[in-house]
């Protein structure tokens, strides 16, 4: 009997992800059926988009697991119909996509780029950038991306600190944890790298009182969650002068309204959460891997904690 697997997810979907999972799933010698549409109690695997309308999950009486199709599982993850196994995204596409956004925008601020760019008016300004040695950067969030990012930057020559919840090490990186290492933390972060995940425990993360821990002029990028920033603060540490630039790429309300004042304010640069997209040729590799060590009955990957609600 092949094995229903359920992509719920806009329509939109299916062209680019059915013949990646197909692809992946044969490569490990699964026999699928992969539809958008099953009778729930005949469904085995739901591969998720947390913009799909499946919210109800009861019905899915004998589905294993729910394998989620991004990083972030804060709209998944409170919904208390779900009771099977949740995975999320960790897949090498997304760690470079990342890792290539926060660099680029790194260095845009590192080297001064928009002077040059936006200040073309006749006059030969001989402001040199410090080299990267002399720039320091904290990441918030040392898992998965904030690690990649911090090796790169660590490659580049940038002292980089990290800050997790737990203890952690990483090569090349100072790593410090829970609320005293926060602090210190931004105490000595010239840019500030966002990569933790949307809880209740990371909300606000940035406010008026942490935004004065940094130092004054610092920049900060976001590509972690909307969240994770009191956006009333950070705007008026902007207009104080104690950050320079914020580059945020998340946001509360995502399409940002129009009106809001990220999109007029001068030291704001909106991106459109595009730092680091699933892409399905790579994610199918962890889904149907993941679907593989279930039927032999080993630990899923990537498993999501309730608890902690990452
Ligand atoms: P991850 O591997 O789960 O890492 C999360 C990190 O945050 C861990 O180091 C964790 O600490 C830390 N953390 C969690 N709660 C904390 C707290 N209360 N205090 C201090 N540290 C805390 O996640 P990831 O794969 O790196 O992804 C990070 C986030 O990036 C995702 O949740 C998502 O929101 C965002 N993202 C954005 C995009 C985009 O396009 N903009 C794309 C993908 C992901 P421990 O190590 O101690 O557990």
């Amino acid at each position: 009997m092949p094995l229903n697997i359920l992509l719920a997810a806009p329509d939109e979907y299916w062209e680019a992800y059915q013949a990646p999972l197909l692809r992946e799933f044969k490569a490990r010698d699964l026999d699928v059926n992969l539809q958008m549409k099953f009778a729930p109690e005949a469904v085995d695997y739901i591969v998720y988009a947390p913009t799909s309308a499946l919210k109800d999950f009861s019905p899915f009486t004998q589905t294993k697991a729910v394998l989620n199709l991004w990083a972030g599982v804060e709209a998944v993850v409170g919904n208390t119909t779900l009771t099977q196994p949740l995975t999320r995204m960790v897949d090498h596409g997304l760690s470079q996509g990342m890792t290539e956004w926060v660099v680029g925008h790194t260095l845009r601020h590192h080297l001064g780029v928009d002077a040059h760019i936006l200040g073309q008016d006749g006059q030969w300004r001989s402001a040199v950038p410090p080299l990267s040695q002399n720039r320091r950067v904290t990441i918030l969030g040392l898992g998965t991306l904030g690690v990649a990012v911090g090796r790169a930057l660590a490659a580049l020559g940038f002292p980089v600190t990290g800050w997790s919840r737990s203890a952690k090490s990483a090569q090349g990186m100072t790593c410090l944890h829970g609320e005293d290492g926060l602090n210190k933390a931004l105490s000595t972060a010239d840019i500030c790298i966002l990569l933790l995940p949307n809880t209740p425990a990371t909300k606000n993360t940035l406010n008026s009182e942490t935004l004065a821990w940094m130092p004054r002029g610092a920049f900060i990028l976001n590509p972690g969650r909307g969240s994770l920033i009191d956006d009333a603060a950070l705007l008026a540490a902007l207009d104080a002068g104690q950050i320079a630039h914020a580059t945020l790429d998340v946001f509360r309300v995502e399409p940002l309204p129009v009106d809001h004042p990220y999109w007029a304010h001068p030291s704001v640069t909106v991106t459109p959460h595009i730092a680091a997209e699933t892409r399905a040729e790579t994610c199918a590799e962890v889904i149907a891997e993941n679907v593989r060590r279930s039927e032999a009955g080993e630990s899923l990957l990537h498993l999501v904690d309730r608890t902690l609600g990452y």
